[in-house]
């Protein structure tokens, strides 16, 4: 199965290779070694100005950031099929898009992802589906959230749809009382709004330990994603996948050495700081 395009070759990239300096090229040449990356994206602005939430990427920086994975090669599966097939069916470059909280401006990002033959992955607060996000705000964009006719759509074209909690809360800090609420409630409630089993979670804030963890398991999850920097199945268990957060500055260039790095310090004086302290011990 092709995993990175359901309507046969991906669609060419305009110019991606020109756009990046020789040497986030000439590293990028060995990506995919390491096994699949999961990438993070919370919210996608119009292309008017920079936005000032770190977490929110301009159109312009996805399409680009889309553009060069599909001209890449880059298998761009779901999170649940990442986890349903053996770590070794993910031998060529692989990266899982996924999206947490459920902006409504991911619609956007949807389009131009459906335009490309590509899938992504979603973590939606149930307790705010269609509302304003009801958790501490951060900087993040106002308005409502997804709504339930906008998720099934989403499905209805190929994206998964995953929980992020009922109320987007940390789940390190709530009793077993709330955790089994977070966990099971918030499937049970995706399940009924898009008729079909909810098999994978993100942890809001990133905040997991072992507990929360084996909840998520117990809950029925098949998978969940932390924050935690690094190739996406390093740790050897499908409730920890790691990811790789995309910054609106990052630049194309950046976003090639995060993908063949798996590590977030890929600025150049960080790695020329990495190549001085590997010489050093060698
Ligand atoms: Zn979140």
């Amino acid at each position: 199965m092709d995993w990175h395009s359901e309507s046969g070759m991906p669609v060419p990239a305009a110019r991606p290779v020109s756009m990046i300096d020789p040497l986030s090229t000439w590293l990028h040449r060995d990506a995919g070694q390491h096994g699949p990356v999961m990438l993070m994206y919370h919210a996608v602005a119009s292309d008017a100005g920079s936005p000032a939430w770190p977490w929110t990427v301009t159109m312009q920086q996805f399409r680009n950031q889309l553009d060069f994975l599909a001209a890449e090669g880059y298998a761009i599966p779901t999170m649940g099929e990442l986890v349903s097939c053996p770590a070794k069916t993910w031998t060529g470059r692989t990266a899982v898009i996924t999206f947490d909280d459920g902006y409504v401006d991911n619609l956007a990002a949807c389009e131009e992802l459906q335009k490309r033959g590509m899938r992504a992955s979603w973590f939606i607060v149930t307790g705010s589906i269609g509302q304003p996000p009801k958790w501490p705000a951060d900087g993040r964009p106002g308005g409502r959230l997804l709504n339930a006719t906008e998720l099934r759509d989403m499905q209805a074209n190929g994206m998964e749809i995953g929980s992020h909690t009922a109320t987007h809360v940390r789940l390190t800090e709530v009793d077993e009382t709330r955790l089994l609420h977070e966990l099971a409630d918030s499937k049970a409630m995706l399940e009924d709004v898009l008729g079909n089993t909810v098999g994978s979670f993100a942890y809001p804030y990133g905040a997991w330990d072992e507990r929360c963890a084996e909840a998520v398991r117990q809950s029925g999850y098949t998978a969940a994603c932390t924050t935690r920097t690094g190739w996406a199945l390093r740790d050897n268990t499908p409730y920890l996948l790691r990811r790789l957060t995309v910054f609106n500055t990052d630049t194309l260039g950046s976003f090639a050495r995060k993908l063949c790095l798996g590590r977030h310090d890929v600025r150049w004086r960080d790695l020329a700081g990495h190549a001085i302290r590997r010489l050093n011990k060698a």
